[in-house]
C-alpha cells in the first residue's frame, strides 16, 4: 500500500472476518514461515468495476496488515479477448484505489513454458490424454449431477501417443478444436469440475504478449493454480462460484509437488461472497452494452460503476475501503442496498473535502439598503470540524445569488426561510428580512428585495444573539462565476434491475436476478443525469481537476477529471448530503 493511502485509512480497527482469521491462524503456526503473498489475478478483457474494488481491497489489504505483498498478476490465457489497453486501466484503477505492486506484476502468459511442460509430464505420468472428440460430445458425455459420466474412447489413449499428438498439435498441424488435452482423474465423481477437465485447446491466434509463440492454450482451471503456486502465493482468495473447483485447483498442484515439479506448502484457496450492489448492474457483458449502445457516456461515465467511472464521479478509494470494512466478508452470496456505498462515501467525503458555497438554482437576491458598488468580505471556514484549514473570504455585496427553494412567497407553516416579512440569516454574514418580490408579466418571481441589519454580522460582538430559524447560502453576483454542473444519481430506478420483481421481494430479498424475466434497461433511471448552470465561489474555477469539495447544504462535488477547466469549471455531484431514496423509491 501506498504512503497516502495508509495514512488516510480510516481508525476504526479492522473488523474479524474469516479471511483474517485464516491468515492469525497460518502465521501462528508458522505454515507458510510467517509469509502472506496473495495475488489480485484479472483478465485483461475490460474495465474493473466496483465488485473488482472488493477483490484488490481484500487481496492488497490484508497482505499489507500483515507485512506481506500482494501480486498483480493478468490471466491472459484466452488469447482472443485480451488487450494491453486494458492492462494499463487496470493497473490505473489498482493504483488509484491507492496500491502498489511494487515489482510483482506478472502474466499467466508469463508462465507458458512452465503450463506446457507440466502437460507433458502429466501426460507421461498417465494422467493426461488427447482427446479427440468434439466439444458437443464431451460436453453430452460429462453426464450431469446425478448420472456419472462416460470415458472417452481415448481415454486409455498411450502416454506415447498422447505425447506425440500435444507435440503435434503445439506445432501447429491441425485446426482449432481437433484436439484438445485432458486431466484423467475421475468421471464418476461427483464434482463435474474432476471428470477428466480439459487443459489445453487449439487456438490460432496472436496472443498481445506472447504473439504468434503459441497454438495451444491452456485453460484458466490449470493455469491459475499453477501460476499461483509458481508464485508462491499462501492465500488465493477469489469469489464463492470458484468453490467447486477448489478440488481441481489442489489436484493438480499436489500432482506436482507430489512429482518435485513444484514446491510447498502450496496455496490453498479461500471463496468470499462476490459485492452484489443494488441499482447498478455489475456483468461485465451488460456493461459492454450499455456503453456500445450509447445509453450511458463511456466507461467513465460517472454514474456506471467502473472504478474510472467511480473517479469521475467523485468517490474516494477511501469509501470502498470503509464500505468494504463496514459490510465485512462472508460466505454466503448478498445484496447490498447502494446507500451503503453512498454512505461510506458521504463518510470519507465528510472528513476529507472543503466546504464551498455554490447557488444551483438561482434567485437574485437585492439588499436594498446596501450601498450600490460596496462590497465586504465575510469569513467562512473550509471545514467546520477543522479549524486548522483556516477560513476564506467571501465577498458579499448589494446583489446575491440564493437558492430559488430558499424563498416562497406564500410559506406553509414551519418553513423558516426567507418570505415576505420574515428573516433569516445569510450564513457568516448579516441577518436580513425580506420586503418584497419583482415580477415578470407573467407573474414569475425574478427577485427578492430585502433589507439587512448592519449590527448582526456574523463573527462580530453581539452578531449571534439575535437568533433566526433560516441560515441560507448566497453568493455575490458581482463575483461569483457560472459553472456547468452535472447532477449525477442512480443510474437504475430499482433496486434488482431486470427482476421480475425489480423492487424486491417481500422482506427485502432480492429476487432471483440470473431468471431476468425482464430486460434490464427498462429499469434504467431516466433522471440519473441532469446538467444545468450554476454560480461558484470564484476560487472554484481555479481548484484543479479531480479536486472534492461539499457544497454547503447540497452534497459532495468534484471537479471533472476530464473537462473542468479555469475557463469553463465542471462539477460533478458525488453524492448528496443525505440519501433521499427510501425503500427504493426516489424521494
Ligand atoms: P465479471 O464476471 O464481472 O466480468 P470477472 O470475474 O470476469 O468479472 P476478472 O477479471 O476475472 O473479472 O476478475 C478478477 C478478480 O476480481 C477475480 O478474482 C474475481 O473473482 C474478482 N471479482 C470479480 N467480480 C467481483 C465482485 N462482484 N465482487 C468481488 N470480487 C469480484
Ligand atoms: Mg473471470
Amino acid at each position: 500500500m501506498t504512503d497516502k493511502a495508509a495514512s488516510s485509512v480510516p481508525s476504526t480497527p479492522p473488523a474479524p472476518h474469516f479471511l483474517r482469521a485464516v491468515i492469525a491462524e497460518d502465521l501462528r503456526s508458522g505454515k507458510h514461515g510467517g509469509r502472506v503473498v496473495t495475488r489480485f489475478p484479472p483478465e485483461p478483457n475490460g474495465y474493473l468495476h466496483y465488485g473488482h474494488a472488493k477483490s484488490i481491497i481484500l487481496n492488497f489489504g490484508l497482505a499489507a496488515e500483515n507485512g506481506g505483498r500482494c501480486h498483480l498478476r493478468f490471466d491472459d490465457t484466452n488469447p482472443l479477448k485480451e488487450d494491453v489497453e486494458f492492462e494499463d486501466s487496470i493497473c490505473d484503477a489498482v493504483r488509484w484505489l491507492g496500491y502498489d505492486w511494487g515489482e510483482h506484476r506478472y502474466h499467466a502468459s508469463d508462465y507458458y513454458d512452465d503450463f506446457y511442460r507440466f502437460a507433458e509430464w502429466f501426460i507421461e505420468q498417465g494422467l493426461a490424454y488427447i482427446d479427440s472428440q468434439s466439444a458437443e460430445e464431451m460436453r453430452a458425455a460429462r453426464g450431469t449431477l446425478t448420472e456419472p459420466g462416460r470415458a472417452s474412447p481415448d481415454r486409455d489413449r498411450s502416454a506415447a501417443e498422447s505425447l506425440a499428438l500435444f507435440r503435434r498439435m503445439k506445432a501447429g498441424e491441425f485446426a482449432d478444436g481437433r484436439y484438445v488435452l485432458r486431466l484423467k482423474i475421475d468421471m464418476a465423481s461427483p464434482n463435474l469440475n474432476l471428470r477428466d477437465p480439459a487443459i489445453y485447446r487449439i487456438r490460432h491466434a496472436s496472443h498481445h504478449r506472447t504473439g504468434d509463440k503459441w497454438c495451444v492454450y491452456p485453460l484458466y482451471d490449470y493455469a491459475h493454480c499453477i501460476s499461483d503456486a509458481l508464485e508462491r502465493i499462501t492465500h488465493s482468495i477469489c469469489t464463492l462460484e470458484f468453490q467447486d473447483h477448489r478440488p481441481l485447483y489442489d489436484w493438480v498442484i499436489e500432482k506436482l509437488a507430489d512429482g518435485g515439479l513444484l514446491e510447498r506448502p502450496l496455496p490453498r484457496q479461500y471463496e468470499f461472497a462476490r459485492l452484489n450492489l443494488t441499482y447498478v448492474v455489475l456483468s461485465k457483458r451488460k456493461l459492454i452494452e450499455m456503453v456500445s449502445k450509447g445509453l450511458v457516456d463511456g466507461w467513465d461515465d460517472p454514474r456506471m460503476p467502473t472504478l474510472v467511472g467511480a473517479r469521475r464521479r467523485g468517490f474516494t478509494a477511501n469509501g470502498f475501503r470503509l464500505l468494504i470494512e463496514r459490510t465485512g466478508v462472508s460466505k454466503n452470496d448478498h445484496w447490498l442496498d447502494m446507500s451503503l456505498l453512498e454512505n461510506a462515501m458521504r463518510d470519507d467525503l465528510n472528513e476529507i473535502a472543503e466546504r464551498r458555497v455554490a447557488v444551483l438554482d438561482p434567485l437574485k437576491l437585492i439588499i436594498d439598503n446596501y450601498p450600490a458598488g460596496k462590497s465586504e468580505d465575510c469569513f467562512a471556514p473550509n471545514h467546520p470540524q477543522k479549524p486548522e484549514l483556516g477560513k476564506r473570504a467571501l465577498p458579499l455585496s448589494r446583489e446575491l445569488w440564493i437558492e430559488r427553494d430558499d424563498f416562497m412567497e406564500t410559506p406553509p407553516k414551519g418553513y423558516f426561510r426567507l418570505s415576505p416579512g420574515k428573516e433569516v440569516r445569510l450564513r457568516y454574514g448579516y441577518i436580513v428580512q425580506c420586503v418584497g418580490v419583482d415580477k415578470d408579466a407573467a407573474g414569475n418571481i425574478i427577485a427578492v428585495h430585502a433589507t439587512y441589519d448592519p449590527d448582526t454580522k456574523s463573527g462580530t460582538p453581539g452578531a449571534e444573539t439575535r437568533k433566526v430559524k433560516g441560515n441560507i447560502h448566497w453568493l455575490s453576483a458581482a463575483h461569483a462565476k457560472t459553472a456547468e454542473v452535472r447532477l449525477y444519481d442512480r443510474l437504475f430506478a430499482v433496486p434488482f434491475p431486470g427482476a421480475r420483481n425489480p423492487l424486491g421481494d417481500a422482506g427485502g430479498e432480492a429476487p432471483d436476478t440470473e431468471l431476468e424475466e425482464r430486460d434490464y434497461l427498462d429499469d434504467l433511471n431516466s433522471n440519473s443525469k441532469k446538467i444545468i448552470t450554476g454560480y461558484i465561489e470564484a476560487a472554484l474555477a481555479e481548484a484543479a481537476p479531480e479536486t472534492r469539495f461539499q457544497f454547503e447544504r447540497q452534497g459532495y462535488f468534484v471537479a471533472d477529471l476530464a473537462d473542468h477547466s479555469k475557463e469553463t469549471p465542471v462539477f460533478n455531484r458525488a453524492v448528496t448530503l443525505k440519501d433521499s431514496w427510501v425503500s427504493g423509491i426516489k424521494m
